[in-house]
């Protein structure tokens, strides 16, 4: 595995999308094409959007819209972050709260099988198998990605969930 400082090869990368204020879809939209326009990256596909009552952070937070974008790129993981945090500033996020309600929230799920550990960045995204918002539209794209950590497909963590309560799929295509 290549160190995560360098120049990778060409890698699948999976990255979240959430948001619950003002109109996350159109931050969404405003994500995507920021990703698609970037010289070392490419949008290959979009998962559906599902909508999830707030989990955790503080009470009464707005609904959240999540999907996933499936990502080519030869950027470094690093580098990666540093254009999803930039985009998140652009789009209007306050940074004070944690699990706080937020315009756009950008979280790498996968980058190839880049495996870290550290506050920066950990690799993959260190609680999406605890996710259902994450889980879903994850396997709606690729159901037997494998987790290099875990060692199991994304349809071995969904089955290993309880049963999913509130969420639902609200666009198929957006
Ligand atoms: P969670 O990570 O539980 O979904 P969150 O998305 O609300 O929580 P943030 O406040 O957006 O958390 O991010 C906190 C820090 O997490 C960021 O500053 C970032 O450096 C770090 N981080 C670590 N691993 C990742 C990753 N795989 N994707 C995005 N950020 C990450
Ligand atoms: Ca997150
Ligand atoms: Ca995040």
């Amino acid at each position: 595995m290549p160190p995560v400082d360098q120049q990778t090869d060409q890698q699948d990368i999976y990255v979240a999308l959430g948001g619950n204020l003002e109109n996350p879809l159109h931050s969404f939209i405003t994500a995507r094409k920021r990703l698609a326009r970037h010289p070392s990256l490419s949008v290959v596909r979009s998962s559906p959007v599902y909508r999830t009552p707030a989990i955790g952070g503080p009470e009464g937070q707005p609904d959240y819209l999540n999907a996933v974008l499936e990502l080519r790129g030869n950027l470094t993981a690093p580098q990666l972050l540093a254009v999803c945090q930039q985009i998140e500033t652009d789009c209007g996020r306050p940074r004070e709260q944690h699990w706080g309600p937020r315009t756009l929230d950008l979280d790498i799920l996968f980058y190839g099988e880049q495996h870290c550990e550290s506050p920066q960045l950990t690799l993959p995204h260190p609680r999406l198998q605890d996710r259902h918002f994450v889980l879903l539209p994850l396997a709606d794209l690729r159901d037997d990605l494998y987790h290099p950590v875990l060692k199991c497909s994304v349809a071995q963590l969904l089955q290993r969930l309880p049963p999913a309560c509130g969420i639902r799929k609200l666009h198929e295509q957006w």
